[in-house]
């Protein structure tokens, strides 16, 4: 189509402003593009031109076709979206935005579920209909001058046509745009057994048509003794589908083709009925095959009636009946509804609302196998606007509940990811971890293994039932766990520290006892209380003990107050050795310091490194600085069996929150009750609300440690608590 026959059709059916409105919008899509041309060598605007052409075809309102006609203009020429908005308004200035944005999504071919969350996202993002109207004739156009780009271009793009367009126009019940994606699609894609269809086809066409007049013949005259205008025609299958049962249900051409289909437009719902009665009672009707879709329309709205008979030649014959509004449906499906009639504007905000929120019902519910009962229910569900399609950086679409946080994102990708997270930029930029996402927002999650895990606040700001879950087994399992680990190891140092080995104290006798002098139901829940500090290592060890020490003071004649008091000079000399509180295995008189990067404290595992000149320093044995360090630099080192109740190590931490009145002071004052020295602290917020406290604060042992940061994460409004390496 020429601009004048685009212009020309469009006058048809608008008024002559409205068309001098088109006009004006093609003029300035033809300056715009001026010098631009197409790989084929035509001028630019022949695309725009043609897309317009389209949607005038499906009867579009004025601001979608002169939209079709701009809406390569922001993204390719110097002409901004304002300019537009100015000189054609604010409805075409959106609707070209929109086109605009939907251009700039990337798909990568992958699994089905990634193509249905594009397709979701696609119409999430999209707002209006009726940017995917103009989109989705782009891509026809784009498809039908496929031919001028180079062949692996051709294959991505009817790739991405098969995935996301065709199965879209399908939804929106647009068959006429569908069968033309699929089959050009196809064309690019599969060329031998396209051509080798379009051959059979062609083969088969005179012996089809001439059965086809035939039944038409018989038909003519009956419906017109009883006074039904009716059309009558053939029906072409179309290639796509034809191909697609080869492949799926793995059938021969002929097993499919023979199959005789037409198709009977009358003007009434009334004849619709008629014919039918007449066609049974010309024809026998093949049992099940029958179907009221006048009665029951599928989700995308389209009715008609379906039958199969036992045709003049005994083939079966397929047979479709349907009113010419119905059949309008069919082949323009949603762009029908919205096909411009005057004195009725689009703009219209709540006919739109209805209009969007059944699009999006049809969207989430309708599939190739829906049925009347399933569209029902469709009816009564409205999920799909509850939800936003974000990306990761690599391009993978989650979809997630409307007011998710990054939390969410996190834990959609993985556990760990969500309870090792400790901030998350979206769009490139740091933001809060309850930060709303956005539908097309690009979220990337910051972890850190030194990350102290979820806190109580991730319960609140997150939306998905899927993080909360994953956030309170964390509470449960992965804080139990742990200490369960540190509980056993207390105790284990608690008897080696009195002398004795796990081997004589941990005894079934001796666990009974002492499970039941503190009613813990297993071994399990014992070390999980010593790991809690809810009970001290030294409690449970003196209990198990008793027995052993009663025994040994009655072998050496002591009592057993002389037998506890015999062991406390000995530790006491291995105290004063070291200031550090580190040993190092099978030497004395080395020099020892404690790194300033990562800041170890007793109970961390740890290693030493020997320095040049300094002697040895002692790192956490997870500190990156010494992972690169030759295994011949590296000594074996430990803490010293009893920790020095007098040393104190310092430990710099960093906090995160949200940035309300009196965090800071909630900080310091959690911190002060744990009875635990401040040596630095600063603070800072972005304007995000994005709080960071850094402090320095004085430590015994990582129990001291992990008991500073529990209370910091009781308190409101804390994100996370970080242990620093430098
Ligand atoms: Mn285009």
């Amino acid at each position: 189509m020429t601009s004048e026959q685009v212009l020309e059709k469009a006058a048809e059916y608008l008024s002559a402003d409205d068309t001098a409105f088109l006009r004006e919008a093609y003029e300035l899509a033809r300056y715009a593009h001026r010098e631009q041309y197409r790989r084929s060598g035509e001028p630019y605007i022949w695309h725009p031109v043609q897309v317009a052409g389209i949607l005038v075809d499906l009867g579009m309102d004025p601001d979608t076709v002169a939209a079709a006609f701009l809406h390569d203009v922001v993204e390719d020429t110097d002409i901004g979206l304002e300019e537009i908005e100015q000189k054609f308004g604010e409805q075409v200035a959106m609707l070209v935005d929109g086109v605009t944005k939907l251009g700039k999504i990337k798909y990568k071919s992958k699994e089905e579920q990634q193509a249905e969350n594009h397709r979701k996202m696609f119409v999430a993002m999209a707002k209006d209909i009726r940017v995917i109207l103009i989109k989705l004739a782009d891509r026809l156009h784009n498809m039908r001058t496929l031919k001028h780009l180079p062949p692996e271009k051709q294959r991505r793009i009817s790739n991405e046509t098969l995935e996301i367009f065709a199965p879209l126009a399908h939804r929106l019940g647009i068959s006429k745009i569908k069968w033309e994606l699929e089959d050009t699609s196809l064309r690019y894609l599969n060329p031998q057994q396209y051509y080798r269809i379009v051959n059979l086809m062609k083969k088969k066409r005179v012996e089809r048509e001439s059965y086809i007049e035939e039944v038409q013949e018989l038909l003519k005259d009956r419906l017109a003794g009883m006074q039904i205008e009716a059309d009558i025609h053939g029906r072409a299958k179309h290639i796509y589908s034809i191909y697609r049962k080869m492949v799926l249900q793995n059938k021969q051409f002929n097993e499919i083709y023979d199959l005789l289909a037409i198709r009977i437009v009358v003007k009434s719902i009334k004849d619709c009925y008629a014919v039918l009665g007449t066609i049974h009672t010309q024809w026998k009707p093949m049992p099940g095959r029958f179907k009221d879709y006048i009665a029951m329309p599928k989700a995308n709205m389209y009715q008609s009636l379906h039958t199969t008979v036992i045709g003049p030649k005994g083939d079966p014959l397929e047979v479709q009946i349907r009113s010419e509004d119905m059949h309008k449906v069919a082949e323009f499906g949603v762009a029908a509804h919205w096909a411009y009639k005057e004195g009725k504007t689009v703009d219209d905000a709540e006919s739109l609302e209805t209009k969007m929120s059944w699009f999006r019902e049809i969207l989430e519910w309708q599939n190739n196998t829906s049925d009347a009962q399933e569209f029902m229910e469709s009816l009564k569900i409205d999920l799909f606007s509850d939800m936003v399609f974000v990306f990761s950086p690599k391009g993978d679409v989650m979809e997630l509940p409307k007011g998710s946080v990054p939390l969410d994102f996190a834990y959609r990708i993985h556990t760990e990811v969500g309870n090792r997270c400790i901030g998350a930029k979206v769009n490139g930029k740091m933001v809060p971890l309850d930060h709303q996402l956005k539908t097309g927002d690009i979220v990337e999650i910051l972890t850190s293994k030194h990350s102290y895990g979820p806190s109580q606040d991730w319960l609140k700001i997150t939306q998905s039932s899927h993080a909360k879950n994953k956030i309170r087994q964390w509470f449960k399992k992965e804080k139990r766990d742990e200490n369960v680990e540190k509980g056993r190891d207390l105790i284990e140092k608690e008897i080696e520290k009195k002398g004795f080995t796990t081997k004589q104290v941990l005894t079934t006798d001796n666990l009974a006892r002492v499970m039941d002098k503190f009613s813990f139901t297993t071994e399990e829940d014992m070390y999980a209380a010593v790991g809690y500090h809810g009970i001290t290592a030294a409690q449970v060890v003196t209990r198990l003990t008793d027995t052993l020490r009663q025994e040994e003071a009655a072998a050496e004649g002591k009592t057993l107050t002389e037998a506890v008091g015999d062991l406390k000079p000995n530790q006491r000399t291995v105290q004063k050795k070291d200031k550090t509180g580190v040993k190092v295995k099978g030497i004395d008189n080395l020099m020892i310091r404690l790194s300033r990067c990562c800041n170890p404290v007793p109970g961390d595992s740890i290693v030493g490194y020997i320095t040049k000149g300094r002697g040895v320093s002692i790192h956490r044995a997870d500190c990156p600085n010494i992972q690169q360090e030759e295994d011949a630099r590296l000594l074996e080192v430990d803490w010293e069996q009893q920790p020095n109740q007098s040393k104190n190590y310092d430990v710099d931490i960093e906090i995160s929150g949200y940035d309300r009145r009196s965090l800071l002071n909630d900080v310091l004052q959690a911190v002060a009750e744990t009875k635990t020295n401040i040596h630095a602290v600063t603070g800072k917020a972005d304007k995000n609300k994005m709080a960071r406290i850094d402090m320095t604060v004085s430590i015994q042992h990582t129990a001291h440690l992990q008991k500073v940061v529990d209370r910091i994460k009781q308190i409101p409004d804390i994100y996370t608590v970080r242990r620093v390496m430098h």
